[in-house]
Formats: C-alpha cells, structure tokens, sequence
C-alpha cells in the first residue's frame, strides 16, 4: 500500500494559537523566556522568536518560497517507544514478538544486527540500569497490544540525557512542559502512575531519577513530541526535536513535516510561500477532523484553546468540514455555528431567508450517533461504505469530517489494494476514483495547500488514475474498431 499514508503526522509538539484570555496554560516552569535553545545555523531561513501568548515559536527572517526547505534533517534530541505501545524494538522501533532479547537486560529487541548496531539508543541510555535491577516485561506483557512498561523508557532517555552536561540540560529546558496544567486536569497523576511510580519504586531506580524530573519528560514529550511511523505503520515511535518542536499550530499548516523513520531525523519544508516575518507553523491535529472535534483533541492533549483564523470561522474557510444540511432548506442551504469558538452554541442556516437554529444538544447527539455509525463500518465492505456516503450525505454536507474520512480511505483503497489495483479497477471505480481525489483536493486545497503530503499525494493519485483511464478508454475503442472491422469482414 503506498501513496496516500503520510510518512509522519505530528503527534504534535509545543504550544499553538491559543485564546489570550487562558492565562493558566502559559504558567510554564521554568519560565521560558530565559531560555536558549541552539541557535539556528547561520543562513536558516527562520528564527526563534517569543510571543507572550504562544511562548517560544519560529519566525520567517526572509521571504520562503513553497517547497523550500526550512529544517533540514534535525537529529532528534530524543527517541522513544510511544505510550501504550505494542512491544518494538528498543534500538528500531519495529514490533518485536520477544524471540530474540538484548543479552545484557532481557529487553526484546528485533535481531542480533540491531544489538551491534553502533548509536543504538537502547544501549546509551537504559540497558544498563534495567540489566542491574533485573527488570524486563513478561512473556504475557509481551503479549499486549498496549505494553504501558514502555511509556517508561523515553521519559527515562530524557532525564538520562539531561543528566549528561550542561549544554543538553538547557536544550531540555527550554521545552514546554504546561505542569500547572496538566497538574490541574490530571495528567500528572496518570503520569505517576504509568512512569513515575514504576521506575522510581517497582524498578528501584528512584536513586538516579526523581519525581520531578520524571513528570517534566513525560510533560516535554506529550507537549513537543511528533509521531515517527514508516508507511506500513511496522515503526512506531516518538521524537522530540530542538527546533522543529517550536513550530506553533495552526489549522491550516504552512508546512509539511516528514521524519525519516529509519534515522528519525525530521524535515520541514514550507508548503506554501512564506513571508519574512510570519510564523513557521504545522498542524498538531488531524487536519480532516471538524471543528469541535479538532479543538477537544488540542485542548485534551496539547492542553490550549485554539483560536486559528480556521477555528474561528463558521464554515472552516469554506471547507464545511463540520457543516450540515439545514432540514427547512430540504439541503439547499447549509447549518453551521453561530459561535464556532464555543461548544455550546447554537447552530444557524447560512440560508438568508431562513434562519433556522439547531439547539446544541440536537447536534451534538446527531454527530454522535453518525460518528457511532460510521465506526461501526466494516472497511472491507467498500459497497457499504458507498451506501453510508450516499445515505448520509442529505444529512452532512459531502465535505463533512464524517463523510470525507471514508472518502480518504476510498480514494486510497481504489487503485492500491490487493486486488484493486489501478490496472485491475474497471471504468466505473476509475471514474470514481477521479471524483474522489477531485473532492478531496477541493478541501486539501483549503486546508492543507501547496507542497503539503496530503495534496501532492492526491495529485499524484489523480494523475496516475487519469492516465489509467485514458488507456482503458483507448483499449475499448480498440475493441470496438475491431468489432467493426470484424463485422464488416466478408
Ligand atoms: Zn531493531
Ligand atoms: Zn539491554
Ligand atoms: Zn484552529
Ligand atoms: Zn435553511
């Protein structure tokens, strides 16, 4: 499968363009405005700057053109295991099934050659410590789909590499951690109970790690970290960058992030032209999700208001990712927020002579039971996904988050799985595909424009599918010429 899997989604890092008036996300410890963190080399197309309401971010010092590289291949400052991970590798991140273990602490690792492997993270960091304690997971924890023994090991690389001189120990603190805030909404607790109690007490490692420093990693990580993952999604992995983490969010990214997964070093490049001055930005959400949706994930995990010119505007700049159809206007019109920034507003038809209004609650219980639906979808069942988009989209607009989720999956389904390969589709699902990548580029040319992955996947989609279809259009005319030629034989 390849094509439309974009090779690394932010998982996503630092602070974003938050509402001014929260002033308790900003209470950051320590104050980050004292901090540095490596300067940009010299001829870098940006700077850090500091925003009183965004903290530290990356500011365009020239004009950039799109495509341009604006971060070229940033070592991580850190790589680890993401939480509630299946077991992978120590040193690749690939899944591992526990057949072969590290020799000196019994943590599974992939094979022999990436134990030798010179730089492996496992062996400068933790093998050591957990060979003298003895401890590793169990044959069942191996098992699990979510291993919570590897939250552990990334908080612990980072306090190990704090912990080694002074230069690194300022790069670390110059990330965001947002303590008060996750102090306030529980985080800190879960934190504790998941990787500060098990290393500290079920580990007896509380002589090399304390609290504190333990519960900072865990808050750079969740605030900064970007998800490594390779197309067939067998790395799954988070890193944490010194630059490339302070790029603010926005909805509508000026950049597109790619992590190499096999180094894990992360590329910026601007994906539309940039102007000296503005800020260097990239999305910490799902792009393809609605409003409300988007702003509760920021909110549950980035722990801000977003406030971004897309958040603000009923209609999503006129993507109508979250809009519905207004059941006075039979679908003519479209409903949208009165008040996108706030959860509990009303809803209105963009209709000039109607007016109709959509209590809160009304919505909020449609979205959930289409959403309900749509999750109980079987994926392999593309007929049934058709039906659920042609049944729903009387209801939602056909840009809604819901419907243009299973569009995505479509639009990539035909032409690269087995046994739909693009040779393989007949005209009707060529046809179709075109119309989808079409759709899509409609609303990636809104939300994600220029050199994003998302769009230049979909034109390379579209292109190729095109191209495909000219020669099945041609191969039937031939058919059909020879047909006449044969019906005219004597
Ligand atoms: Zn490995
Ligand atoms: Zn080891
Ligand atoms: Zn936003
Ligand atoms: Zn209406």
């Amino acid at each position: 499968m390849s094509g439309l899997i974009i090779t690394s989604v932010p998982l996503p890092p630092s602070i974003g363009t938050a509402c001014p008036s929260d002033g308790l996300l900003y209470e950051s410890s320590p104050p980050t405005a004292e901090l540095k963190a490596a300067e940009p080399t010299v001829g870098s197309s940006y700077k850090i700057g500091q925003s009183p309401h965004i903290g530290r971010l990356l500011i365009a010092t020239r004009d950039i053109c799109a495509d341009e590289v604006i971060i070229d291949s940033e070592e991580a400052l850190a790589v680890g295991p993401k939480q509630a991970t299946h077991p992978v590798c120590l040193n690749c991140y690939r899944r591992v099934d526990g057949s072969y273990l590290c020799p000196l602490c019994q943590w599974p690792l992939c094979s022999e050659a990436c134990w030798q492997s010179e730089n492996g993270h496992h062996q400068r960091y933790e093998c050591e410590l957990l060979a003298s304690k003895q401890v590793h997971p169990t044959i069942e924890e191996l098992k699990q789909d979510d291993c919570r023994l590897y939250d552990c090991i990334a908080p612990m690389r980072i306090v190990l590499d704090s912990h080694r001189n002074p230069e690194r120990n300022r790069l670390w603190l110059g990330l965001e951690d947002h303590r008060m805030y996750r102090k306030k909404i529980g985080i800190w607790q879960i934190d504790k109970h998941t990787v500060v109690d098990p290393v500290r007490e079920k580990w007896q490692l509380g002589d090399r790690f304390d609290d504190e420093e333990l519960q900072r990693a865990c808050g750079i990580l969740e605030v900064n970290a970007f998800e490594v993952c390779d197309e067939d999604k067998s790395i799954s992995a988070r890193a944490v960058y010194s630059h490339a983490c302070l790029m603010a969010h926005d909805c509508v990214p000026n950049t597109a992030c790619t992590v190499n997964p096999a180094t894990q070093k992360m590329t910026v490049r601007a994906a539309v032209d940039i102007s000296a001055g503005q800020m260097i930005t990239t999305s910490y959400t799902f792009t393809l999700d609605g409003t409300l949706r988007r702003r509760a994930h920021l909110k549950e995990t980035k722990f801000f208001d977003c406030c971004c010119p897309r958040c603000s505007d009923p209609t999503e700049l006129g993507s109508h990712l979250s809009s519905l159809a207004c059941p006075r206007c039979s679908g003519r019109n479209y409903t949208v927020p009165e008040d996108p920034l706030n959860p509990e507003s009303y809803w209105k038809c963009l209709g000039e002579q109607c007016g109709n209004r959509i209590g809160p609650t009304q919505v909020s219980q449609l979205l959930t039971c289409l959403q309900r639906k749509a999750d109980e979808l079987n994926y392999d069942d593309t007929r049934g996904l058709e039906i659920f988009i042609e049944t729903w989209s009387s209801i939602l607009h056909p840009n809604h988050s819901i419907l243009i989720g299973i569009k995505y999956y479509l639009c990539h389904f035909y032409g690269n799985a087995p046994g739909y390969q693009l040779h393989q589709l007949p005209l009707h699902l060529l046809v179709r595909k075109i119309k989808l990548c079409e759709e899509l580029l409609g609303v990636a040319l809104i939300l994600e424009p220029g050199a994003s992955n998302f769009h230049c996947s979909l034109i390379r989609e579209l292109e190729l599918t095109e191209k495909e279809l000219a020669r099945g259009q041609m191969s039937e005319e031939d058919t059909e010429t020879t047909d006449f030629e044969d019906d005219n034989q004597p």
